[in-house]
Order: structure tokens, then C-alpha cells, then sequence
């Protein structure tokens, strides 16, 4: 048995992976998809994807498609219901837009969250601080289009550069 002329590259950390990315719920709904736009760009082994998908992608090739399912313990976590909370307006960037059911950001001290907005009072707006995806098994279809290495640089900001990525 002799080794083929060159390997195709695969997934594994510190990679950068160019992919293709569809969620649906147990109902087959589409949740998410970037077919339609570019590629999801992914620096492999710094948190940018769900732990379970960088698991799946790992020794795969650019061609390759994959198919996974998440429970939500592994996906966007698990709902849980004493997680609504009344916040003041003043911490949303348009709070006259509000209206239940949206999911807006609302500034925190750690940094700007997603939330789903349950009710908008006078002055108060009560929202689920939980992922608007949590409680959700997600079933993803991945295609991989392009494996490449990183760059050092790459790996010291831990995002990607270049078309896609950070311009800076
Ligand atoms: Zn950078």
C-alpha cells in the first residue's frame, strides 16, 4: 500500500474551515441556514462553533457533508423558566420598538445579550434572558467547502482574516 501523492486537508484545531450550515427543530422547520449567502468562516478550537459540530467536522474534507444531532444540553442549553426578568428601557437601543415576542439585545454587564421580549410596560420591559433556541434539539446539515491552515496571526486573535473574516 503506498501513500497517495497528497492528503486532503482536514479539520482539526487551529484550521480554518469555510462551510455551509443548516438547523432544523424535531418538525424538520428550518431554524437556520447560511445557504443563500457566504459560508460560515470557522477557526477551529477557539469556541466560535457549538462543541458538538467542531466534533463532528473533526478529520473531515472540503466535499464532505455531515450530519449531526444536538440535544439542547449540547446545543443552545435548556430552557429554563426563572430566566424572565423585568429590565429597565433605558437598557435597550430602541425601546419604543419593542414588542413581545421579539428577540432584541439588551445591554448587561456582561456585554450585549439576546433575549425574547415576554411583555413591554411603561418603563420596564420583561424579558427571557434564555437563547431563543434553547430547549431545541437542532438537527444540522453541514457541507464542508474549503479546510485551509490558519495563519499565525489568525490563531493569536483567534478569528479569521481575509475575505469573510476581520479586516483590520
Ligand atoms: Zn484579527
Amino acid at each position: 500500500m503506498s501513500e497517495p501523492m497528497s492528503k486532503p486537508m482536514t479539520v482539526t484545531r487551529d484550521r480554518v474551515v469555510s462551510l455551509h450550515c443548516e438547523s432544523r427543530d424535531d418538525a424538520g422547520a428550518l431554524v437556520e441556514t447560511t445557504r443563500g449567502g457566504p459560508p460560515l468562516l470557522v477557526l477551529i478550537g477557539h469556541r466560535m462553533l457549538l462543541r458538538g459540530l467542531e466534533r463532528a467536522l473533526e478529520g473531515r474534507a472540503a466535499g464532505e457533508r455531515v450530519e449531526i444531532t444536538l440535544p439542547p444540553e449540547q446545543a443552545y442549553g435548556v430552557r429554563a423558566d426563572d430566566r424572565v426578568q423585568r429590565v429597565s428601557k433605558k437598557y435597550f437601543s430602541e425601546p419604543a420598538r419593542l414588542r413581545p415576542g421579539q428577540v432584541t439585545r439588551v445591554r448587561t454587564e456582561q456585554g450585549l445579550r439576546a433575549v425574547t421580549v415576554v411583555k413591554v410596560g411603561g418603563k420596564v420591559v420583561d424579558v427571557d434572558f434564555n437563547h431563543p433556541y434553547a430547549g431545541m434539539t437542532l438537527h444540522f446539515a453541514l457541507e464542508l467547502m474549503d479546510v485551509r491552515e490558519a495563519t499565525p496571526e489568525e490563531i493569536a486573535h483567534g478569528h479569521v482574516h481575509g475575505p469573510g473574516g476581520h479586516a483590520h
